[in-house]
């Protein structure tokens, strides 16, 4: 089977790059093998956090970083998720756990502070459902309160979540969401019953699974600020936006092989020249590029032993340092080296491999090197701007 270009990995890198490659009339097939890091998401995308510098050798050095981020609202727009934000600067959110955190852009579950001071001397009503354990309103209200938030929790009972209450183990935020598709409107004359003058409503993200305009009724339906908080995972906002950029990557065209794992690469003459897959067996695809957009360990684009980090498929070059004690800081909450670790690239974002670029090997996202000084906490920025911009690399000339 032939491609203009095979993708591997389907995470936010791998269907951003598609995406645009798609609607930039290429083909493009994208191989996926499991679960990626949106199925975790808090709902934002961090761009480059307060104090997180560029490394000068950094592939991007050369972007035009500022029209790639002008760039970022729009183009998701076209795959029907809405993002608020503004490109240039970072917002504030609440996390799971009550704590500001800054981000760039936001899925409309996720409504950007107007400042980090917002909530300080205003009386939250935080909202859960019985035998809900995803959402852990106890540590929520702690923390709010001690940065000067009051804070009062109800749990609302609704018949709808019975039959999913009798199982403990199917309470979980997807479950959950899915009775909300029905249950939401209901969930908004409870809670208006509830308010005893509080100014700000605090939802867990259980809502509009598949749409988020049951988000935007939500929030318009009350006169006090709504606030959709992060669940345990998976995350609602993170799969909806899996889901919109998967369809619209597959209606533009695109081929998307769920489930299926490159299993090894054929290269030659400094190319790659087909990839074998799990499911595909013997049945090579074939591409003018490649885009590596297989994630770090947690999805096993990286791996490690304890001498080396390493790029299991194409046994690429990673920024790794030498001896095991300094990949990582003894103080837990320290950025850790382990993270900087990845694939290293040419300023086109072409993989090197015994030091020189594999020429139609192309790296986005979170297998590349460098990105934890970018990203200092927060990868989905690095993600996307690669995405895009290895999209444009491979086919700069088209629209
Ligand atoms: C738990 C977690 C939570 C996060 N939350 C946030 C957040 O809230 N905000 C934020 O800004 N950033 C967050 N990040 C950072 C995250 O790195 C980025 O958000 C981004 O989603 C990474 O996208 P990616 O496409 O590079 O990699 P991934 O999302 O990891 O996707 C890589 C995909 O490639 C697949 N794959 C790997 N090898 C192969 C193969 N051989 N064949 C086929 N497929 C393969 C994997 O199965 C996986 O599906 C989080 C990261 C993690 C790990």
């Amino acid at each position: 089977m032939k491609f203009d270009t095979v993708i591997i990995g389907g995470g936010l890198a791998g269907l951003t790059a598609g995406l645009r490659l798609q609607q930039k009339g290429k083909s493009v097939a994208i191989v996926s093998a499991g679960q990626n890091a949106l199925h975790f998401s808090s709902g934002t995308f961090g761009v480059l956090n307060e104090g997180a510098e560029i490394p000068e050798n950094h592939p991007y050095m050369k972007l035009n970083l500022e029209g790639y981020l002008a760039e970022v609202i729009p183009f998701f727009a076209s795959a029907g998720v809405v993002l608020k934000g503004n490109p240039l600067k970072n917002s504030w959110r609440i996390t799971p756990m009550g704590k500001r955190q800054e981000a760039r852009f936001f899925m409309e579950d996720a409504d950007p502070l107007e400042g980090k001071d917002t909530l300080i001397g205003k009386k939250a009503l935080v909202v859960s459902f019985p035998g809900f354990l995803d959402f852990n309103t106890s540590f929520l209200a702690a923390s709010l309160e001690k940065s000067g938030t009051a804070v009062r929790i109800e749990l609302l009972a609704l018949p709808e979540m019975d039959r999913l209450r009798e199982n403990p183990s199917e309470m979980r935020s997807v479950n959950v969401a899915r009775v909300m598709d029905r249950a939401w409107n209901k969930v908004v004359s409870e809670v208006k019953l509830l308010l005893k003058g509080e100014d700000v409503i605090v939802l867990p993200q259980v809502f509009g699974l598949k749409d988020s305009a049951i988000v935007s009724a939500i929030r318009e339906s009350f006169d006090q600020k709504v606030l959709f908080v992060g669940t345990m995972p998976p995350s609602v906002p993170g799969m909806r936006t899996q889901m919109k950029l998967k369809q619209s990557f597959e209606a533009a065209g695109g081929t998307f092989l769920m489930g299926d794992e490159v299993l090894s690469a054929e290269i030659s003459s400094e190319r790659v020249v087909s990839v074998k897959t799990r499911n595909l067996g013997d049945h090579a695809l074939e591409a003018d590029a490649f885009i590596l957009a297989s994630g770090s360990y947690f999805s096993k684009g990286l791996s490690a032993t304890t001498e080396e980090v390493f790029e299991p498929l194409f046994g690429l070059d990673v920024n790794f340092s030498e001896g095991r004690s300094s990949w990582y800081d003894a103080d837990f909450y320290s950025a850790q080296p382990f993270n900087n670790f990845g694939v290293m690239t040419d300023e086109k974002f072409r993989a090197l491999k015994e030091g020189k670029p594999v020429l139609n090997l192309y790296a986005a996202g979170s297998v590349l090197g460098g990105a934890d000084a970018l990203r200092l906490g927060c990868g989905a920025g690095v993600a996307i701007l690669s995405g895009l911009a290895v999209a444009d690399a491979i086919a700069p000339e088209s629209k």
